[in-house]
């Protein structure tokens, strides 16, 4: 089973229900998705990693085939070519590698060169195995970092946790296109909630199924709970904070290896999540 987890922003503890959720499973995948801060490994320190570099197309122009027509150009929609001295000239962080140029081009004179836009670590972690996208300073776009992360998903045998990115746009989308699950971590504050909405609205436009982890959860906030009743949505879990968690979190340290009450927290959430995802 495949399980995303999700938060509408970033600090809710995202990355803590991930890592906890993979190493209190037994032979789990962690996958990093947050590309662009894939903290995850600070945590699990995996080890005998190798390291896998992501590459995408980028059009090359040769000039002697070129006859200056500016169809490549006209083409772009995404903006990447300009026309300088009779002659095409790519931005490469702004290139979609979409293909587009060397499809219209009449002369064949636009050739696709590899340019690297991060890599993809794979270590172990334990029982956990750990993979981490790692997004080069810079790049535009997450997506192709992500989907080399979740190729790694594939013929697993128990549970993958995939920690996503925070916010709502394309590069949750993509993180979650492949999950059969989705937890979202929220807080009870009126930011979170309001963020809690957005990504919500996003998995249901997906159709996945999903429900609610509130972290940080002292006192009631009855508008989440409301919201809960409103859409149908499971309140999975509520974690109260912990002083003592929370200083060996900034520690490095993973909650459900350190303390027996946070590791049957965490494999209810599981029984939960498992339970859910049939239903
Ligand atoms: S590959 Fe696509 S995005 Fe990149 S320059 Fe060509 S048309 Fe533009
Ligand atoms: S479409 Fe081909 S020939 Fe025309 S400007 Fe672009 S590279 Fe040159």
């Amino acid at each position: 089973m495949r399980v995303a987890v999700l938060s509408g922003k970033g600090g809710t503890g995202k990355t803590f229900v991930s890592v906890n959720l993979a190493s209190v499973a037994q032979n789990a995948t962690y996958l990093d998705c947050d590309v662009e801060e894939p903290n995850g490994q600070l945590f699990l320190k995996p080890e005998k990693v190798s390291t896998l570099p992501v590459t995408v197309p980028l059009p090359a122009f040769d000039g002697e085939k070129c006859t200056g027509c500016r169809k490549c150009v006209d083409f772009c929609h995404f903006n990447a070519l300009v026309f300088v001295r009779n002659q095409p000239m790519v931005f490469a962080e702004v290139c979609h590698s979409c293909g587009g140029c060397t499809l219209v081009c009449p002369e064949g004179a636009v050739k696709e060169s590899l340019r690297e836009v991060g890599c993809v670590k794979e270590g172990v972690a334990g029982d956990v195995r750990v993979v981490t996208g790692i997004l080069n300073l810079g790049e535009v776009s997450a997506v192709p970092v992500i989907k080399a992360v979740l190729q790694k998903s594939k013929n697993e045998r128990g549970l993958t946790v995939i920690d996503c990115p925070p916010g709502s746009g394309c590069s949750v989308m993509e993180s979650v296109s492949q999950a059969d699950y989705c937890v979202l971590v929220a807080e009870p504050t009126a930011f979170g909630f309001h963020n809690l909405k957005m990504v919500h609205k996003l998995v249901r436009l997906l159709q996945k199924p999903c429900g609610i982890v509130i972290n940080k959860a002292n006192g009631e906030y009855p508008l989440l709970n409301q919201f809960c009743a409103e859409t149908n949505t499971p309140l999975l879990l509520r974690i109260p904070y912990d002083a003592k968690v929370a200083e060996r979190t900034a520690a490095g340290q993973v909650a459900v290896l350190q303390e027996a009450a946070m590791a049957e927290i965490f494999r209810n959430l599981l029984t939960q999540i498992r339970k859910e995802a049939v239903q």
